[in-house]
């Protein structure tokens, strides 16, 4: 049996140079023309072909010598629209742009899978599909990739994914059975009124007022209607209107954001916030619109999979401190894979050693490079052991 850890620390240089390259040219969103060309590049240089499902997603299949089952790695590309202060010699060079969560980190690690799995391709049974996304952050890339056919020809049996932890130590793994990360919705309410002189009042209908109604409402209803046992985290960020003093606007707009881990909890709210923002509107003569301007599903991890490659874990060569009850309340677009086929999704920790507040998606956010061969050699190990138990 190939031992992954040892040659993933062989060419831990050579991952460290893919992930300084990608770290020093950030790009947001949907459009990573840079990335992308890079990763089809080293791919190539490998010997492995690449393909584009979308303009800038990137997969390749490493077929293995014997038969089997497919298992998919899925790693996001995207960076941040934040302005980075790291320190780091190897800082952005693109203004206003920053690899602040990590996906640098995820890019070099699974290019690192696809160099150690292609390798060894003769003793994989079945085959390894590789998926790089963009657009992870704006919950797009995963959508855009499984529409473009990355669950398809071949269909993927499993997926893994991992994504860096910055505040715990190499050596860390964290996961969970069941749920793993928040749904997150991301909603726009427009209020439509009619605006007047602040000093006469009625003649207008006040869409201020009927905005405070409805934020009054949705946190009415969260603890009225929703258990206290349950999570679920919701909170209007931004409401925008009005310009003077004495003008009541035409027009609200109210940007809220909401989380949990309960699929139906999830739905039941969504219905509700529509309900109230229109209901409230009507009581007041106003008109109110409501959409879910971003969406990622929560992340379940399949149960009967996190036991065994749990269990693989045993002969990786390397012990993690594991915590298996691990929740997060924050979303990835993964959940879009996870709902289809069963899935894991770690966190790997990834701080460097000793230092306090180092947080994702803040600008001075470090990270050890130590976490590229151990993570490209987990991926590894867990992949080709999963495929050939289940061959
Ligand atoms: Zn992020
Ligand atoms: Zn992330």
């Amino acid at each position: 049996m190939t031992n992954y850890l040892k040659e993933a620390m062989a060419i831990r240089e050579k991952l460290s140079h893919f992930r300084r390259e990608i770290h020093r040219k950030p790009e947001v969103g949907m459009d990573l023309p840079i990335t992308t060309a890079f990763v089809v590049e080293q791919l190539e240089k490998h010997g492995i072909k690449a393909e584009k499902p979308i303009d800038c997603g990137v997969s390749a299949l490493i077929e293995g010598g014997k038969p089997g089952k497919t298992l998919l790695i899925r790693a996001d590309m995207d960076a941040l629209p934040i302005q980075e202060d790291s320190g780091e010699e190897f800082s952005s060079e693109f203004p206003g742009k920053m690899h602040g969560c990590g996906h640098d980190m995820h890019t070099a690690i699974l290019l690192g899978v696809a160099i150690l799995l292609n390798k060894h391709k003769d003793e994989l049974c079945g085959r390894v599909k590789l998926m790089w996304q963009p657009g992870e952050e704006t919950f797009e890339g995963a959508k855009a990739m499984i529409e473009a056919g990355i669950l398809e020809n071949p269909k993927p049996d499993a997926a893994l994914d991992l994504h860096v932890d910055a505040s715990s130590e190499v050596g860390n793994l964290f996961y969970s059975k069941g749920s793993f990360t928040t749904s997150a919705d991301n909603y726009l309410i427009k209020i439509a009124g009619r605006g007047s002189h602040g000093s006469s009042p009625q003649s207008s209908i006040d869409p201020l007022n009927v905005a405070v109604q409805i934020y009054n409402a949705i946190a009415a209803m969260r603890i009225r209607e929703i258990a206290a046992s349950e999570y679920l985290a919701m909170s209007i960020c931004s409401i925008s209107s009005g310009s003077s003093f004495n003008i009541i606007p035409d027009s609200v707009e109210l940007r809220g954001t909401m989380r949990t881990y309960n699929p139906q909890i999830r739905d039941y709210v969504v219905k509700r916030i529509e309900e109230i923002a229109q209901q409230q509107a009507t009581l007041f003569g106003a008109k109110a619109s409501f959409e879910i301007a971003q969406s990622a599903p929560t992340i379940v991890n399949n149960e009967e999979m996190v036991d065994k490659v749990t269990e693989y874990l045993e002969d990786f060569g390397m012990q993690f401190e594991t915590d298996p009850n691990f929740r997060i309340s924050a979303s990835d677009d993964f959940g879009y894979i996870a709902r289809e086929i069963p899935t894991v999704m770690f966190f790997l920790g990834s701080k460097p050693e000793g230092l306090k507040n180092n947080l994702l998606h803040n600008p001075k956010v470090v990270f050890d490079e130590e976490a590229l061969p151990v993570g490209s050699a987990l991926l590894s190990h867990l992949a080709s052991k999963w495929l050939c138990e289940h061959a």
